[in-house]
């Protein structure tokens, strides 16, 4: 495969007009603000706790950037242009926070509609799955066990979730769609991880049609990647591993604090970026028996899968190793990968504004100054925008 020149800003910023790119540099540059920063927050806030009229804002701010609209035609509108840039999208029915039953019938139906739409429209693009948007999380923390639960207060209703869970995934096989699970609170994982594994066996047989998500943050990760090649080794199926880092650093921490137990997420960023490397050399390095994709907007852990393509002379590439960054971040990782060959994809999350307010704070958290690599991406964005005056 080919080298990838990530400081290409030309080819990374192509897809954006020039507007675009203020608004977008605008707003990382306001996410930098700690005083405008927490206004932006007191206004998504103010929405979901007080139904305030801070909609129009939020829609043609922070909503605008990372998410791909409000109706599921925007949505499918803004798959087809990146298409046109070889970039793939993993469409995501935002809807969080949702407690009764009949909202969960909702998103399933919606979820199901989704993956038959994309098999025919857009095909090999993906489906992002929440399991939070199909259960209560509280009662998937009381379910949260390394198996099935069997206890007569528990069952019916886990039956249920299993029954949507399924269906959505024998809906993605029948539409040769991929999907990707999502992962949560440590607090809920293994209960999430038993049902995707089982999802896995059913359904990952000839084709790898569902991924789990594993946060390498969490210090047991490695050991679980490793049990579960080799099971699925034994069971005869392909497992697909979508690798994060993790999105719930401080709030794994304080609720490790309140309940006086260790914090299993790793105390220092350089032990999670070896973790996260680690599983990354031993997803490619058994390449035959997993497909992999690197779901990250970190440079360097990129390049290592890059590296590690041609160590381990994968020659499957494409179904083999994918790259996935959020829609709104990290363009230069992801253009740059379209542009050499690679498979390269944008996690697009659509949905009414309001049920968007938790993902999109936790995306204006993650692009202060004291997270990530946020001036480097103020820095291009300003030359681009210089370079396009000059070149006018
Ligand atoms: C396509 C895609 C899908 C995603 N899906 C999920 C998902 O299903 N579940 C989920 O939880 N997240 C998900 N994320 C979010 C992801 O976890 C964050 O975007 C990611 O953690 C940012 O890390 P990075 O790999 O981009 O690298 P970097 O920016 O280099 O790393 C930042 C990360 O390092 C870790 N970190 C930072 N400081 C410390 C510290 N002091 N101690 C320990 N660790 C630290 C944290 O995980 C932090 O988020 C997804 C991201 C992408 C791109």
């Amino acid at each position: 495969m080919n080298s990838v020149n990530f400081q290409d800003l030309k080819t990374a910023y192509k897809y954006k007009s020039t507007a675009d790119l203020k608004l977008t540099y605008f707003i990382f540059n306001t996410l930098q603000k700690p005083i405008l920063l927490r206004m932006l927050k007191g206004c998504a806030n103010g929405i979901v706790k007080y139904n305030l009229p801070f909609k129009a804002i939020i829609k043609k701010t922070i909503f605008k950037l990372f998410c791909a609209g409000e109706t599921i035609d925007e949505a499918f509108q803004l798959i087809k242009y990146l298409d046109t840039y070889q970039v793939k999208s993993v469409l995501d029915y935002v809807n969080e926070g949702e407690k009764s039953e009949a909202a969960f019938e909702v998103n399933t139906k919606i979820i199901v509609s989704n993956i038959q739409r994309v098999g025919k429209e857009c095909p090999n693009n993906y489906i992002s799955v929440k399991i939070t948007g199909l259960e209560d999380t509280e009662f998937l923390g009381k379910c949260n066990a390394r198996q099935f639960p069997t206890d007569a207060t528990l069952k019916p209703r886990f039956d249920k979730l299993y029954e949507r869970i399924d269906l959505i995934c024998s809906t993605a096989k029948e539409s040769n769609v991929v999907i990707y699970i999502d992962a949560e609170d440590r607090y809920m994982q293994d209960i999430i991880d038993v049902i995707v594994e089982a999802m896995m066996e059913k359904y990952n047989k000839e084709k790898v049609v569902v991924f789990n998500t594993l946060q390498m943050y969490l210090k047991d990760r490695v050991n679980y990647l490793e049990n579960l090649i080799a099971n699925a080794k034994q069971k005869q199926y392909t497992p697909g591993i979508k690798l994060v880092r993790g999105a719930y650093v401080e709030k794994e921490r304080e609720s490790a604090k309140k309940e006086n137990r260790e914090s299993p997420v790793f105390d220092t960023k350089e032990q999670t970026d070896k973790s996260f490397n680690t599983a990354v050399e031993l997803c490619l390095s058994n390449h035959a028996n997993i497909a992999t994709c690197i779901a990250s907007h970190n440079y360097a852990s990129t390049q290592l899968a890059i590296d590690c393509i041609q160590k381990y002379n994968i020659t499957d590439v494409q179904n083999k190793v994918r790259f996935s960054q959020l829609y709104g971040m990290c363009d230069g990782i992801t253009f740059n990968l379209a542009a050499s060959g690679y498979s390269v994809s944008k996690y697009l999350p659509y949905g009414e504004v309001k049920k968007a307010i938790p993902y999109l704070i936790r995306r204006s958290e993650e692009n202060t100054s004291i997270n990530g690599q946020i001036n480097d991406e103020l820095n291009k964005l300003k030359t681009e925008i210089n370079n396009r005056k000059t070149n006018k």
